[in-house]
């Protein structure tokens, strides 16, 4: 799938989020790296959950790296807007919860953190709260985010909702859970 989003942009975005991260520490410590070592159903046995990369995100990777099983799937088949069509990817992480860090993809780089549209199209940050596998201290006990974290997680949101595919996936998303009333913890 074709993305307005250029290979540079998305490695200034890396760059960018290389340089953050929620906790001064590392919260694996906190849970023994949950959100990478968690295996599905499916999985179990097998390679850790998936992680789909956005559209155009697959450029910034050769698709050998030893440590990535790469899944290439049709995004008609899955739960994604009405605009995506063709070629998407899905990644499932070989070695957690080790990974070059400066390459782990961009979903590894927002959590605990999603993007959330107001119905007055104002973008928020919220705690991730999707039903998840396993339990993230970081979401369970709200614990405080570093601000230059969510600062940076926010500004690149800003940039990929310019790219009308991602708008659209963002938009799906949280009319879903106002439509749902999900229940949202905002970050302010
Ligand atoms: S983001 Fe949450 S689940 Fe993942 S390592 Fe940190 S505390 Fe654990
Ligand atoms: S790529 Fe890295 S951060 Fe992401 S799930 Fe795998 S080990 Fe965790």
């Amino acid at each position: 799938m074709k993305s307005s989003i250029r290979k540079r942009t998305y490695q200034a975005i890396y760059r960018l989020l290389d340089r953050v991260s929620p906790l001064d520490c590392d919260c694996g410590t906190l849970c023994g790296a949950a959100c990478c070592t968690c295996v599905s159903d499916e999985t179990e046995g097998g390679p850790a959950l998936g992680i789909y990369l956005l559209p155009g995100e697959e450029k910034v990777f050769t698709k050998k790296e030893s440590w990535l099983r790469w899944t290439c799937e049709q995004a008609e088949d899955f739960d994604f807007p009405d605009s995506w069509h063709g070629k998407i990817y899905f990644v499932n992480c070989l070695t957690p919860p080790h990974c070059p860090r400066e390459k782990r993809p961009l979903q590894c780089r927002f959590f605990p953190l999603a993007p959330h549209l107001t119905p007055d199209g104002i973008l928020h940050l919220i705690l991730c709260p999707d039903k998840l596998p396993y339990a993230c201290p970081l979401i369970e006990k709200k614990l405080p985010l570093n601000s230059s974290f969510i600062r940076a997680t926010y500004t690149v949101w800003t940039h990929l909702l310019r790219d009308s595919r991602i708008f659209d996936l963002v938009q799906m998303d949280s009319e879903d859970r106002e439509q749902d009333g999900t229940e949202l913890y905002f970050i302010r």
